[in-house]
């Protein structure tokens, strides 16, 4: 059965940056799934998978644009230690957090901290990488009419 719009579709990825460094893969759990044509992976990946069958293999390097977009310098910002991360004792780069802005909640990754400035990037942590995908095919089929209204896989590799 070929990927086509509305098929679940499991996956075996390896996920590389442009230095070749692997940054995620499935190879130690179950396959990822996902319901093709309805935005639950990135576009780039969608795209090149779309008539593909069970068993074959790939490699996508993808662009920016077409992965988790480039990065916008707009998005890091200055915010005070005291004012907002005053529950915190143990701040530093790399942590994660969930904050409110005009387009909703946004995580937010701390660069840098010092004195009471504190610095977040409001960028997705791939924003503006080059990423290749190493990917097999391990599935193809229908959906279920669940599976279709909620937009997204049952079982193993999907929701529930
Ligand atoms: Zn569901």
């Amino acid at each position: 059965m070929q990927i086509a719009d509305d098929r679940v579709v499991f996956i075996h990825y390896t996920l590389k940056n442009a230095g070749g460094k692997v940054i995620d893969s499935s190879r130690d759990q179950d396959p990822l799934g996902y319901i093709q044509g309805h935005g639950n992976i990135i576009s780039g990946l969608e795209k090149a998978l779309a008539g593909k069958s069970e068993g074959d293999r790939l490699t996508v390097t993808l662009e920016p644009a077409d992965a988790y977009g480039k990065r916008d310098e707009s998005l890091v910002k200055a915010m005070s230690r005291e004012q907002n991360f005053s529950q915190v004792s143990d701040l530093e780069p790399g942590m994660q957090f969930q904050t409110r802005t005009e387009e909703g909640i946004r995580v937010v990754t701390v660069s840098s901290v010092e004195g009471d400035e504190v610095i977040v990037d409001a960028n997705h942590p791939l924003a503006g990488e080059t990423l290749t995908f190493d990917v097999e095919i391990a599935g193809v089929r229908e959906p279920t009419q669940e599976e279709l209204s909620h937009g997204h896989v049952h079982g193993p590799g999907g929701h529930h």
